[in-house]
Parts: C-alpha cells; sequence; structure tokens
C-alpha cells in the first residue's frame, strides 16, 4: 500500500482516523450489548448482521469531502454505490438520503435500487454480460450504461436507431496495468474478462473509431481498483482512462466525451479498526496523478463499495456448544460458510477479525487461548477462523465477525439449507442507549421450502 506522504493535511487527518477507528469500536460494543439485552440474538436467534448506520453516514460524509476538496467547483460528481457490496434495499436509501446514486449489475441489483427510490438519472449499470431485454429497459429508463465489448455495442447501435434514449452511453476499457494481490478480484490484468482490453493489438484504434462513428458514446469507464490493489496502481489505471478520453476528443475535435466513470475499489483495511486508506487519500493521489480528471471539463462518476459498508457491519452468532479435539479448542457457532463464504473457502486471502463477547453482550476478559471458531455447516472445512487466539468461547457466549458490511453477511450461500439471518441497523435512541431497525427479518423454514421446489414435490415423480 502506498503510504501517504505528501501535502500537509496528514496530521489532523490521522487524528481524525484514530477518532473514528475508536468510535466505531465503541458503537460496536454498546451495540453487541444492546443485541443481546434486547432479544434481537439469543438462544432462539442465534445468528444476527448488524449494521452501524452512523459509520455508514460517515463514511458517505468523508467520501463527498474527500472529492469536493480536489474537484473545481460546479463539476457534477455522482457518487454511485456499488450495490454488489451490499444489496439491501434499506442501505441503498440510506446512501440516497446521503447523495449518493447507484451502480447496478444485474436485473436483480437494479430493481433493489429502484425499490429504494434511487432515480434514473443517478443509476449506471455494468455488467459484462447484460441481456437485450436489460439493456432495452435501462435505455428506456435513462439509466446511464456502460458497454462491456464489441458485441454489446452494437446491440446498443440497434436499440439507439429504433427508439430515442436520455441513457448516457459509456464505453468500459481494461487499462490492464496489472494485477495485485488477489487474482480473482483483479479487474486490470492482461486476460481480465472486464471491457475493452486496451493494449491488445488493434484496440485502442477500435475503441476510438467507435467513438467517432457513435456521437451519442459520450462516457468512459474503468474499474481497475479492488481488494488487493495498491493505490498507485488504481490511479495508473485513471490515468490511462483519462489520456485515451483526451485523445478520442481530440480526434473528434470536441468534447465528446463528458464523463469519466473511474469505478471504484478502493481497497479496505480487515486487520484493526483503522478506515485505511481514506477516501481523501486516493482523492489526493488522482488529483497528483491526473490532475486533468478534476479541472472541471469532465464531469465524474465514481462506483465505490467495499470501502462504504464493510467497516460497519456485524455478524453476530451465539457459541451453541464449546469442545475439545485433539487438544483444540473449538467453539461451534451459526456463522459459518452461509453467511462468510469467501472467507470459509479461501481462508488466507480473507481473514476476518473476531471478536469475543460474554453471554450478556460485554468484550469478554480472561487469557487468550488459540482457538477455532466453527460454523454450522456439514464439512469440516467449516471455520469462521482457525487457530486463533481469543479469550476462551464457551457455550452462550458470542463471537462477532467483524468488517462484515460487504460482501459477506448479505450475500448469503445456502449451503445445507440454513436460514438467512436477520439484518439490523443500529444508532443512537437520543438516551444513551442504543436502538435497532429491520433492514431484512430473518428467512423462514416455508421460504426455504418454497425456494427449493417445494411448490413442485410431485412434479419428478410425474416423469
Ligand atoms: C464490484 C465493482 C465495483 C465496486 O468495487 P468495490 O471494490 O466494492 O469498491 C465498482 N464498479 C464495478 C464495475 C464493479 O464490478
Amino acid at each position: 500500500m502506498t503510504a501517504y506522504t505528501g501535502d500537509t493535511h496528514p496530521s489532523g487527518e490521522a487524528q481524525d482516523a484514530a477518532d473514528t477507528a475508536a468510535n466505531g469500536a465503541a458503537r460496536r460494543d454498546d451495540a453487541v450489548r444492546a443485541a443481546v439485552e434486547q432479544g434481537l440474538v439469543g438462544p432462539d436467534t442465534p445468528i444476527i448482521g448488524l449494521l452501524d448506520i452512523t459509520g455508514i453516514r460517515s463514511s458517505a460524509a468523508a467520501l463527498h469531502a474527500a472529492f469536493d476538496a480536489v474537484v473545481a467547483p460546479g463539476t457534477p460528481v455522482l457518487h454511485a454505490f456499488a450495490v454488489k457490496a451490499t444489496p439491501l434495499v434499506p442501505v441503498l436509501r440510506l446512501l440516497r438520503e446521503e447523495g449518493l446514486g447507484a451502480e447496478v449489475a444485474s436485473a436483480g441489483e437494479l430493481a433493489l435500487a429502484r425499490a429504494a427510490g434511487v432515480p434514473p438519472s443517478r443509476t449506471v449499470l455494468d455488467s459484462p454480460a447484460k441481456t437485450p431485454a436489460e439493456l432495452r429497459e435501462a435505455l428506456a429508463l435513462g439509466i446511464a450504461v456502460n458497454a462491456d465489448n464489441p458485441q454489446e455495442l452494437a446491440r446498443i447501435d440497434g436499440l439507439v436507431q429504433s427508439a430515442a434514449t436520455r441513457s448516457p452511453i459509456g464505453l468500459r476499457v481494461n487499462p490492464q496495468v496489472g494485477g495485485g494481490s488477489i487474482e480473482a478480484l483483479s479487474t486490470a490484468t492482461a486476460t481480465s474478462k472486464f471491457g475493452v482490453a486496451l493494449r491488445d493489438e488493434g484496440a485502442r484504434e477500435w475503441v476510438v473509431r467507435a467513438y467517432l462513428d457513435r456521437p451519442w458514446l459520450t462516457r468512459l469507464h474503468a474499474h481497475t481498483g479492488s481488494q488487493g490493489i495498491p493505490l498507485d496502481l488504481a490511479a495508473r489505471g485513471a490515468a490511462q482512462t483519462y489520456e485515451l478520453a483526451e485523445e478520442i476528443n481530440e480526434r473528434a475535435g470536441r468534447r465528446q466525451i463528458d464523463t469519466l466513470d473511474i469505478g471504484g475499489g478502493l481497497p479496505v483495511n480487515y486487520a484493526s479498526d483503522a478506515q485505511s486508506p481514506a477516501y481523501a487519500e486516493y482523492a489526493r493521489l488522482l488529483a497528483r496523478t491526473v490532475p486533468g480528471l478534476f479541472d472541471g471539463r469532465y464531469g465524474l462518476v465514481t462506483e465505490f463499495g467495499r470501502s462504504l459498508l464493510a467497516k460497519h457491519g456485524v455478524l453476530l452468532a451465539r457459541v451453541e456448544y464449546a469442545k475439545t479435539a485433539g487438544g483444540r479448542a473449538i467453539a461451534v457457532t451459526h456463522a459459518g460458510v452461509q453467511i462468510a463464504t469467501r472467507t470459509v473457502y479461501a481462508p488466507a486471502t480473507w481473514p476476518l477479525r473476531v471478536g469475543a463477547y460474554d453471554a450478556k453482550g460485554r468484550p469478554k476478559a480472561g487469557p487468550e487461548v488459540v482457538q477455532d471458531v466453527a460454523g454450522p455447516a456439514c464439512f469440516a472445512g467449516d471455520l469462521l477462523a482457525e487457530g486463533r487466539a481469543l479469550p476462551l468461547l464457551g457455550q452462550g457466549d458470542y463471537v462477532a465477525a467483524l468488517d462484515t458490511g460487504a460482501y459477506n453477511f448479505a450475500h448469503h450461500y445456502a449451503y445445507n439449507s440454513l436460514l438467512r439471518p436477520g439484518i439490523y441497523g443500529f444508532g443512537p435512541d437520543g438516551a444513551g442507549g442504543v436502538r435497532f431497525a429491520t433492514v431484512r427479518t430473518p428467512q423462514t423454514l416455508e421460504e426455504i421450502v418454497a425456494e427449493s421446489g417445494g411448490g413442485h414435490a410431485g412434479s419428478l415423480s410425474e416423469l
């Protein structure tokens, strides 16, 4: 990770960040205790997801402030939250109220954004596999669309000719600046599946011609960041996108491209409560690397997901049983592969911090013991954490999987037909306590049966 070494802001900002981290941890502890005291979690509801509304609002404000500080006054800027990070309607509504739009990548995500009331003018449709019907709907609604490849652009050609649209339309390019530490999340490798690979032979000229032939193609999109991508690599991706836009506009002899969509992908620190890198650090790095990006000639779209939500989610699960095997202490909980799928299947890439709380929801004290925190699924590798030093967990205690507000408990995996947990937002109750609001009700057994073909029980016997 690039350490920030630049201008005059950092010491105040470091202070701010430390404050934010401590406050976030204190709010989390209060919420865990309140969730236990208020019976939101307990013997009959052994797992819940919690979202820190104060933290989410503060991250949204930090994003606005970071870009406001570097962008020329009057520049149109749309921060479109990447819905895939936390696909929950109340979250999208909250972010809408905080001035964010939505980046969607499927019909389902678009439906969520619409249910949250995000207007089409503040919605961006990406996705490498849009169907004709999805494209037609987006263009009819006036949603911004980024085409992924030449075949998709050809489909859009047909649609644009057959019906007028207000949709701003762009093309996604892959600057091929290279990958980060996580192969599966590296969007800008030479062979990434996303966008038009800019350094492939003939590709750049094809892109320029595609714009010159289509006066309605007014945006350029790249999303090169992601977890595991160093900031300077992401900034280089933005720089190359900007340079391509400049080249196209020069060849067009006009400002055909009026908006640059620089994607999302700010990495998240999963090792402590510190929220680093900060949006401000990334925005200043962009301003230094690509000054022209912010001088007011281009409108801007960003698509941050993980960095807005990850730190503000806690998964809380009751220890059903505590046992030992081969000398190893094992806490058997309800948090496993169904809610922390990436962590369980790729623990070295996606380790999660785990907090220990007692049966009353208070931070657990006591000497640390190396133990496993296991999930409920029926395979041996279903471990939320393996060989982790924590105060010894006992039956009825709680474990908290931290930093799980994005790409975790809202991304249920149906293994063992385990029920999707309820998700609740928390905020201050105005009297020093904690108040909860339902974000998503827990799944019911009837729903499990219905989505597992319950309505077709006899269908196979009839064949
Ligand atoms: C996933 C994705 C994002 C968000 O990435 P984060 O790492 O969550 O910030 C933004 N844009 C596109 C096109 C994506 O696929």
